[in-house]
């Protein structure tokens, strides 16, 4: 049985509690690495829940809207928008979904371009929200990749090894580089890993709900 889904947007910033640079919540992620100060953040549980809550007590027919939300300790920057998902590369809207609960895709492909964005069953923590179903999240982040070490944005690059001067290869992956001919350990600089591991930008996710029980007519 297929349902029609309703749609809206959510883009999230807030900033790392450890070292106050911003911090993007760009999905119904658990954690974040924070692209400052590489520290792992856990998000406090419920913090999800209210930013998800906060969609449906303010959304309206008017389209965007941007507000702050202080919750477990977090101010978060928050906006959203009444409106169906669109690829984030092309902003070509995706066609009218129509789809099952029980067999979700992976993925929903661009028309326009061809870009695939990702489609995710909702955390349990959000499924149920002001007598809201949320069923999928369509494109975003969802928690993992983040906090896992990532594939750099730039490879190659080579950095002189600050106690004897030779060559060293940093592969981005790990902060600490061992010096292949000295033997010592080269933490590597803040300019250079953010240059490797750019901070991201904030992506909008889409959250995927219907009122009532699948089969019922609205
Ligand atoms: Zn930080
Ligand atoms: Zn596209
Ligand atoms: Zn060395």
């Amino acid at each position: 049985m297929s349902v029609k889904y309703k749609f809206g947007m959510v883009e999230c910033r807030t900033s790392c509690p450890r070292c106050a640079n911003p911090m993007l919540i760009n999905g119904p992620v658990k954690k974040i690495l924070c692209r400052y100060c590489q520290s792992e953040i856990i998000l406090p549980e419920g913090l999800i829940y209210n930013l998800v809550e906060s969609f449906f007590e303010r959304k309206d027919k008017k389209g965007w809207r941007n507000f702050s939300l202080m919750t477990k300790g977090y101010a978060l920057t928050i906006s959203i928008n009444n409106e169906y998902p669109v690829c984030g590369r092309c902003r070509q809207q995706f066609p009218v979904l129509e789809m099952d609960p029980d067999n979700i895709p992976s993925e929903i492909t661009c028309a326009g371009c061809n870009e695939a964005t990702p489609v995710h069953r909702a955390p349990e923590s959000i499924r149920h929200v002001l007598k809201h179903n949320v069923d999928i999240i369509i494109g975003g982040q969802f928690d993992e990749p983040d906090g896992l070490p990532e594939k750099p944005a730039i490879e190659g690059v080579v950095l002189n090894c600050p106690m004897c001067g030779s060559g060293m290869k940093i592969d981005g992956i790990e902060r600490i580089v061992p010096c292949k001919f000295c033997d010592s350990k080269v933490y590597l600089p803040d300019d250079l890993w953010l240059r490797l591991h750019p901070v991201k930008k904030v992506m909008p996710w889409y959250l995927g709900y219907y009122k009532n029980q699948p089969g019922k007519p609205v």
